[in-house]
């Protein structure tokens, strides 16, 4: 897999800087990669790895996210868009399978490695960082439960795919259930009345069937092929009745809604899913309501040790651009950077991606290789790092002055991703609460 992510980035390296879609400015990429890493253990395999990866988020998912940041909805996801030549080359390479498996033919990569990956793609476009991350949801809870069925129509040919066919996405968030669709282990998760209006998945027979909407929230929600649905099987025991299962998005009585336009992450595909009697094979209901809320703790501690990976490149990037900027813009006679107040500023962005990097880090080591998982570090990680990336993207913005504004420039784009971050995969406000109550009941 290494072998093919080496030759993949360099044959789209060439394609690009052969199609002249790019200028690279070399010396500015050698700064950019002379961030130092703390940890003296890594070894040169995951430097080079790291780097290659870098370079394809700097050569491609940057400069492609920036132009599609300019599109509507529809236009981002048209048959001609960059969008799909991109995502086809983020397959190729195999960004859609970081997190799975290497029996299966997947990544294989340790928490430090994913960590580390998520963070370079994530610095390149947070849009299409959380593209392959949910593109990836269908084969990865598959992956906790791998019966014969799901590895062979499922994990492997999803593991296999490298033209973007088989496209995940995770349909949890509903028109009249967000936060409360996130806080398993709380009393208000046991609460009935809560989960009378959620989408439900009923047994009838060899299959279930679902009726409701996941809502426009939904990411990749109007390109992907199949749904990693969570669902209510039960609502008498609350939200904590629910199920996951896989429903293929081709089926009879499923349509979608028009592609969501929002504030930041435009290259990223939001919309709804209706279903209307949807029948699946119950092989398909892969999680049921004996397990649901603790395999949905999982999932929000995989997502959000994952957002805080996504978020710390979200936060070095915007640091970077500061910097940059800096260097070169001078003020009453000198450079931005010779200024102490510029200084001090760019020391507090330093000082706060140097911590998301240690925390999220710390954190994604210890959830991934502990079960039960403690969510609470999980929250803790996301909530920090997307706010400190917002807090050094306003920053980046403040120091770069009227620039810093203007849609000539990226720091612009990369604080409307970075406010985003704030409230995707969960709001902070409520994910406090949910980990506040773990805590304390420990
Ligand atoms: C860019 C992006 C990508 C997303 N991707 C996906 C995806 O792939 N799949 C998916 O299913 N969803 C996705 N979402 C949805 C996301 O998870 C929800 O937006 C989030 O969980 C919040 O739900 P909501 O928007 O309904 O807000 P609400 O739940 O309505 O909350 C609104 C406000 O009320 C507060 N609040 C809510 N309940 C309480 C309470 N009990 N006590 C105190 N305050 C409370 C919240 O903190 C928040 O500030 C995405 C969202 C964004 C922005």
């Amino acid at each position: 897999m290494r072998a093919l992510l080496q030759a993949a980035v360099l044959e789209t390296r060439r394609v690009y800087m052969g199609a002249g879609i790019l200028a690279l400015d070399k010396r500015r990429r050698e700064s950019e990669m002379g961030y130092l890493d703390l940890n003296l253990n890594i070894t040169k395999v995951q430097k080079m790895n790291r780097d290659m990866v870098h370079t394809f988020a700097e050569e491609v998912l940057r400069p492609a996210s920036l132009e599609l940041d300019k599109l509507d909805p529809e236009d981002v996801i048209a048959k001609e868009s960059i969008f799909w030549d991109v995502f086809r080359k983020g397959y190729k390479i195999g960004m859609h399978k970081i997190l799975l498996p290497e029996i299966y033919g997947g990544g294989g990569f340790s928490p430090l490695e994913v960590h580390m990956l998520f963070e370079e793609i994530s610095w390149g476009s947070i849009d299409f960082m959380i593209a392959f991350g949910v593109a990836c949801f269908p084969a990865f809870i598959a992956s906790m439960v791998p019966t014969e069925f799901l590895v062979d129509n499922i994990i492997i040919p999803y593991c296999e795919d490298e033209e973007a066919k088989m496209i995940g996405c995770w349909a949890i968030t509903e028109p009249d259930h967000g936060s409360d669709t996130l806080a398993p282990f709380t009393e208000q998760f046991s609460d009935p009345e809560i989960a009378k209006t959620a989408c439900r998945a009923t047994l009838d027979g060899d299959e279930y069937v679902i009726n409701g909407t996941k809502a426009a929230w939904v990411s990749c929600g109007t390109i992907a092929t199949h749904a990693c649905a969570y669902l209510t099987i039960e609502p008498e025991m609350g939200m904590a009745g629910g199920g996951i299962c896989i429903i293929p998005l081709d089926l009879p009585g499923v349509s979608r809604g028009k592609p969501w336009n929002k504030l930041g992450q435009r290259a990223l595909n939001q919309g709804e899913i209706y279903f209307d009697n949807v029948r699946i094979p119950k092989e398909y209901m892969i999680v049921d309501q004996e397990s649901y809320e603790a395999i949905l703790d999982v999932t929000l501690s995989t997502a959000n040790a994952s957002m805080g990976a996504f978020f710390t490149g979200v936060a070095r990037a915007c640091y970077e651009e500061a910097l940059a900027y800096c260097k070169e813009r001078v003020q009453g006679g000198k450079k931005l950077i010779e200024h102490q107040m510029v200084r001090y500023k760019l020391f507090h962005m330093f000082k706060l991606v140097e911590a998301c990097r240690a925390f999220s880090r710390a954190v994604m080591e210890f959830n991934f290789n502990t079960n039960p998982p403690l969510t609470q570090y999980s929250i803790a990680s996301k909530v920090f790092c997307t706010q400190a990336a917002f807090e050094v993207a306003n920053e980046a913005v403040q120091l770069m002055g009227g620039f810093g504004l203007s849609k000539e420039s990226t720091i612009e784009k990369l604080f409307r991703d970075a406010r985003a971050g704030m409230i995707e995969d969960g709001s902070n406000d409520f994910l406090a609460l949910v980990a506040g109550e773990a805590i304390v009941n420990e």
